[in-house]
């Protein structure tokens, strides 16, 4: 693997309307995306499975080149309409870490910030981005803030959507991400209990074999980005350098996952927010 790191990132939905400015923060235009991946694509990168992803990083498989990750979650129509043929062109594949309680359901979760002018995936059109090479993983059952959860409804969450997924596409899910990107060690427990062998955060960063495997760090690419500032995320990992300074530090102190618990029950007593 590249000295340099991996870059994971994360994407939602694509919006092909001609407003994006009024879109969902989490998605990006259309012309956007194009222009992205035509710059990855430049740039001589090439995608990785997660699968791929952990032969990279823990059997240190020498494999040259420039290696990315593009993930998509919660499971929007966008992808299929545009994110497939896409990345196709380019012989690019992604992972989609899907809510599996939506899927043939309208619109009515209010915990769940849909993007407007989108829909969710129906199981035909996912059967069709795995057998173009996709990667299909899981985002949770009901896409909710895992820590508010006791035990048995944790365990409900990360069962429930992976057998789903299994059952619909015969292949099997062993990388889960945090919905809203939240967890504690509760949630991280649970999963290792239900057979997952990785999860993927939000925290920015890219991915060096030191990783933890149930902390994954990804790179949010959204509606402010412009190609410049997408330039520094794939190459850094950060936004900035100070959101690389904070986010080392970060990695130090939540390194293990219940000096996170800590740390966060004391930042939400002291007022800090939870994200
Ligand atoms: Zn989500």
């Amino acid at each position: 693997m590249a000295a340099s790191g991996i870059p994971v990132l994360n994407y939602h939905a694509i919006d092909d309307t001609d407003n994006i400015n009024s879109s969902h923060n989490v998605s990006v235009s259309l012309a956007a995306f194009k222009e992205q991946i035509n710059w990855l694509h430049k740039e001589g990168y090439k995608t990785v499975t997660n699968e791929e992803l952990n032969d990279l990083l823990f059997h240190k498989k020498k494999t040259p080149g420039k290696h990315v990750l593009i993930t998509f979650d919660d499971g929007y129509f966008s992808l299929h309409k545009h994110a497939l043929g896409i990345l196709s062109d380019y012989g690019y594949t992604a992972t989609l870490f899907l809510s599996t309680s939506f899927i043939g359901n309208s619109y009515n979760q209010n915990d769940f910030e849909f993007v407007k002018h989108d829909r969710q995936l129906t199981w035909s059109e996912i059967r069709e981005l795995s057998s173009n090479g996709w990667t299909i993983q899981s985002h949770g059952y009901t896409h909710t803030r895992m820590t508010h959860l006791d035990i048995p409804s944790i365990t409900k969450e990360v069962t429930l959507s992976k057998n789903i997924i299994e059952q619909n596409l015969s292949k099997p899910v062993d990388s889960f991400a945090f919905p809203y990107g939240i967890y504690n060690k509760a949630v991280i427990d649970q999963l290792k209990i239900a057979g997952y062998s990785s999860a993927y955060t939000v925290h920015s960063g890219k991915l060096y074999p030191s990783v933890k495997r149930f902390q994954i760090p990804r790179i949010e690419i959204n509606n402010t980005d412009n190609i410049d500032s997408y330039k520094i995320k794939v190459l850094t990992g950060y936004t900035s350098a100070t959101n690389g300074i904070r986010a080392k530090i970060r990695d130090i102190a939540f390194a293990n996952p219940s000096v996170k618990d800590l740390i966060e029950k004391w930042a939400h007593r002291m007022g800090y927010g939870n994200r």
